[in-house]
This record gives C-alpha cells, sequence and structure tokens, in this order.
C-alpha cells in the first residue's frame, strides 16, 4: 500500500495510474476508521482497478474548535486496517500541506445548506466542499464513495459535482451499524459506556418515527411527542429531528411521498454530537451483526 503525505508525490502516482488507463476509486475520510469506512472499501475495491482512500480531519469544517480538538485520530490503526482491507493507497497530509495559506474560497449551497446541519454548523458545508473539491483535483477518481450516514453532505457533494462540472460519479452507500442499530461514527468512540447505551436511543426514535408515520400518524405529532420523550429518557440533547424530501432536502411539515421522505435527527449525547437518518419506507436497515 502506498502511502502519501505530500500533494507532488501522490499527482505522480495519480498521473501514471491515469496512463494506464486505470479505474480509481476514491474514498475520502476523516481517520477513525471504522466498518463503515470499509464498507466504502470495499465497494471501491469491487468497481474499480485502484482504491485511493484519504485520512484527513478537515480543520475548516469545523466551527466548534473543540470538536476539531476532541477529533479522534487513530493513524496507525487505521494504515494497518486499510492495509488489511486491500487499499491500494493513502492519502494522509497534514493540513499545512492542504492548506498552506488560509484559503479564501468559500461555498453557498442556499437552501441545501441553510437547513439541518447547516443551520447548527455555520460555514461546516463550505468547509466540506473546498476539501472535497481539492481532494477531487488531486486525486482525479472515476468514481468517489460517501456513505448515507451523512446524507447531507452527500446532496451538498452531488451539487458541488454538478454546478462544476467534476468528472466524477458519486455512489451513496448504506450506513452500517451496530448490532442495535446505532450508527458507526468515529465519534462513538468518545461515549462513555452508559452514553453508548443511551445513544442507542437515536436509532431507536428513528424507527418509533418511521412506523408511526407508516401507521398514519401526523408528522407535527410525531416530532413533538418524540423529541419529548427521547430526551426524558435517553438524555439526548436534540438540536433537530426532520422530514425532509430526499431528493431536495426541502424540510416537510407534513408526509406527502414515504418513498421519498427522509427522517433526519441529529443530538448531543454527553457532549459528544451525533447525527443519523433513516427513509421512511426503508425496511432493510443494514444491520451488521
Ligand atoms: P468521516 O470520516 O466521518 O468524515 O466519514 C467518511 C465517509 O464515511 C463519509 O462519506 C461518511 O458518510 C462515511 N461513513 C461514516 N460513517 C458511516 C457508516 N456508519 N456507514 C457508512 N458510511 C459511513
Amino acid at each position: 500500500m502506498r502511502i502519501f503525505k505530500e500533494i507532488r508525490p501522490l499527482r505522480d502516482f495519480v498521473a501514471d495510474k491515469r496512463r494506464q488507463g486505470k479505474r480509481l476509486g476514491l474514498v475520502p475520510t476523516m481517520g477513525a476508521l471504522h466498518r463503515g469506512h470499509l464498507s466504502l472499501l470495499e465497494a471501491s475495491k469491487a468497481e474499480n482497478d485502484l482504491t485511493l482512500c484519504t485520512l484527513f480531519v478537515n480543520p475548516i469544517q469545523f466551527n466548534n474548535p473543540d470538536d476539531l480538538a476532541n477529533y479522534p485520530a487513530t493513524p496507525e490503526k487505521d494504515l494497518e486496517a486499510l492495509r488489511q482491507a486491500g487499499c491500494d493507497a493513502v492519502f494522509a497530509p497534514p493540513a499545512i500541506e492542504m492548506y498552506p495559506t488560509e484559503p479564501r474560497i468559500s461555498f453557498d449551497f442556499g437552501a441545501l445548506s441553510s437547513v439541518l446541519e447547516g443551520a447548527f454548523r455555520p460555514g461546516h458545508f463550505s468547509g466540506v466542499a473546498v476539501a472535497v473539491s481539492k481532494l477531487f483535483h488531486l486525486t482525479e477518481p472515476d468514481t468517489a464513495y460517501f456513505g448515507q450516514k451523512d446524507y447531507q453532505q452527500f446532496c451538498i457533494i452531488r451539487q458541488l459535482v454538478h454546478d462544476l462540472n467534476f468528472p466524477v460519479r458519486l455512489k451513496c452507500m448504506p450506513t452500517i451499524r451496530e448490532s442495535d442499530g446505532l450508527a458507526m461514527s468515529s465519534r462513538n468512540m468518545r461515549l462513555t459506556p452508559e452514553q453508548r447505551k443511551s445513544a442507542t436511543g437515536i436509532i431507536t426514535l428513528l424507527r418509533e418515527a418511521q412506523q408511526r408515520l407508516v401507521n398514519g400518524d401526523r408528522w407535527p405529532v410525531v416530532q413533538m411527542e418524540l423529541s419529548k420523550k427521547y430526551q426524558a429518557m435517553s438524555g439526548i440533547s436534540i438540536d433537530y429531528l426532520e422530514l425532509a424530501d430526499l431528493r431536495t432536502l426541502e424540510i416537510l411539515t407534513e408526509m406527502r411521498e414515504p418513498d421519498h421522505s427522509l427522517l433526519l435527527i441529529a443530538g448531543y449525547v454527553g457532549t459528544v454530537r451525533l447525527i443519523d437518518n433513516l427513509k421512511v419506507s426503508d425496511s432493510d436497515l443494514s444491520v451488521t451483526p
């Protein structure tokens, strides 16, 4: 497995593989890898000649300095996991390599970035779009793999690729979960054992909301009752619980089409902020035992 910390040799490597006509898959991550990340790697390996994974905690997408400082880092473990999973190349640059000077560019995705995560994390998606644009330029992938867990991020990147004509195909892969349903996340390792139990409330809430919507309960009632219930029961401090059209991310006040409706949640368990989402019509919850 080739490991690059600098842009120049990475570019040479990519140019060489391009000349050989290799199909390249890209898996961008912030490290502290888990099976969710590795599922993206597997998808890429199945569809490409070569898979490149990036490990980069992108400082400009953190609106909260404590969140950046506390973001888990397990670089040696990550490299070992990638090696074992058969990753071909890794780009793990220090921040100074990606941003030798503070970037002046920023992105505004309008309604797509002013709701949900965008409303609670100002500047977050602009920072994501800057980093992903750079990674696309530097690695020139045929296909890039992202997870449904960060669904709004996927929508933002899809818009970025559309608006700027990046010649990249995007894949949104299912959320990989722990056996009790909790979505795998690098942030989960910061939970105490007790908080880890409470965190299961996030998927339990989403499933209960899903069930009630399918049964015909009205969304505003479900939204209010479940927010209160799980705040009290699991101690989850909810930033938002919303229903959105998964094609446009328009926030819905009533459910119209179950096939196109997505439940999205963000909340704190202790000081750890977790997010998750569930399609109303989804019966396959992609639980991995
Ligand atoms: P992160 O390192 O958290 O920025 O995530 C890197 C990529 O992995 C993003 O495309 C995420 O959506 C994806 N990802 C994170 N958690 C999961 C999960 N549990 N299942 C599938 N993909 C995930």
